[in-house]
């Protein structure tokens, strides 16, 4: 089937109605909907039958199932849901004046990161920009006025790297005009380190990209990230040093590190950090490791993470620890994992 909505661009939109006009029109209707209609309508204000009609027997709209929804105290929302039997999963954060919405890239993930959640599942299939942009179209129509939904984070199920073409498509629809208009720096796409994605996607996007670094040795990051063996830490920071220096324009550079006790939380790995990330302008977003069973790995105490984000910011890093979001309904970073037929497993709480 050739693409459908919400994946449609402005210039694929005109060339299936016949006019920009009716694109822009079909754009502002779709991306306006509270609460989201089950499917097209037979009529669009300022879109002709004539060309609509026609369009609707050809194509359609990708919406997704709810198959639950789950708020946090917080008011963090989780949202299971289904696309053709497949099922992910998307997360609406809300903030002061806004909303950031997590969206997953895959159903499971192609990748093995030993801390992670989702690797449980295994590789299920890769998601269609269309189910990428209609998880952001669910979890829009749904944030509160107050607190819309501005930003979009591609760090839900899965590596966005290795699904590099739908994820670039979901991208441009999410930051075109006329609708949803989303900033470029306010999309962020977060990777465990795919070197030839990485270097790709730097090349054709201006969205912000986020490198889940999550140590400071190649010894210590294979342990927790089995392919940095492929693509080591100093290959990874040269892709963004590379960037920084070819680009004219300002992109966002996010550095994810994971804290794990006694593992990468030392003062020599703050220290260690700060060297590594010299001439990168980035800013460090520390995750105290959300625990699940069977990994070894533990949580630092809340002085140690406080005292590491203390060393970085000492040396001039920007730097925020990302306390937990979520956690109650397994929401946060790592815990994105769907029982199947209820058998699945359930993430620990975690003590932070
Ligand atoms: N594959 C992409 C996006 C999904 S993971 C990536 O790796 O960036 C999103 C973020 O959650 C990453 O920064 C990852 O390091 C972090 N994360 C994964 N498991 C976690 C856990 N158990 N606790 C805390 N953060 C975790």
């Amino acid at each position: 089937m050739s693409r459908q909505l919400p994946a449609l661009t402005l210039a694929e939109l005109t060339v299936e109605l016949g006019s920009r006009a009716r694109a822009v029109e079909t754009l502002r209707w779709l991306f306006s909907q509270r609460p989201l209609p089950t499917g097209l309508p037979l009529v669009i204000p300022g879109v002709s039958h004539r060309v609509w009609r026609p369009f609707l027997e050809r194509s359609g709209l990708v919406l997704p199932k709810v198959t639950e929804r789950q708020q946090s105290p917080d008011g963090t929302t989780k949202y299971a849901l289904e696309f053709d039997g497949t099922n992910v999963e998307t997360v609406r954060i809300p903030a002061k004046g806004r909303s950031t919405i997590c969206i997953s890239s895959q159903a499971g993930c192609t990748r093995k990161c030993v801390f992670c959640a989702t690797k449980e599942l295994g590789f299920i299939r890769q998601l269609k920009a269309e189910e990428m942009v209609a998880q952001y179209l669910l979890a829009r129509s749904e944030a509160p006025a107050a607190q819309p939904a501005s930003n979009v984070v591609f760090m839900g199920m899965g590596e966005p790297m290795d699904n590099l073409d739908e994820v670039l498509r979901a991208v441009e629809v999410l930051t075109q005009s006329p609708a949803p208009q989303l900033r470029q720096v306010a999309v962020t796409v977060s990777t465990s380190g795919v070197l030839p994605g990485l270097e790709r996607f730097l090349a054709e996007s201006n969205a912000s990209l986020a490198l889940s670094l999550n140590a400071t040795t190649d010894e210590v990051r294979a342990r927790v990230m089995p392919q940095n063996k492929t693509w080591p830490i100093e290959a990874l920071l040269g892709a963004l040093r590379k960037d920084v220096a070819r680009r004219s324009g300002k992109r966002d550079y996010f550095i994810e590190y994971v804290l794990f006790k006694d593992l990468n939380d030392t003062d020599a790995d703050a220290d260690r950090l700060v060297a590594l990330l010299e001439g990168i302008p980035s800013r460090v977003n520390l995750i105290p490791y959300n625990p699940y069973p069977g990994t070894g790995l533990e949580t630092p105490s809340e002085a140690r993470v406080r005292a590491f984000h203390e060393r970085l910011v000492s040396k001039g890093m920007l730097t925020l620890i990302r306390w937990p979001r979520g956690r109650e309904i397994a929401a946060a970073c790592g815990q994105l994992v769907l029982s199947r037929d209820g058998a699945g497993f359930q993430p620990e709480a975690s003590p932070v």
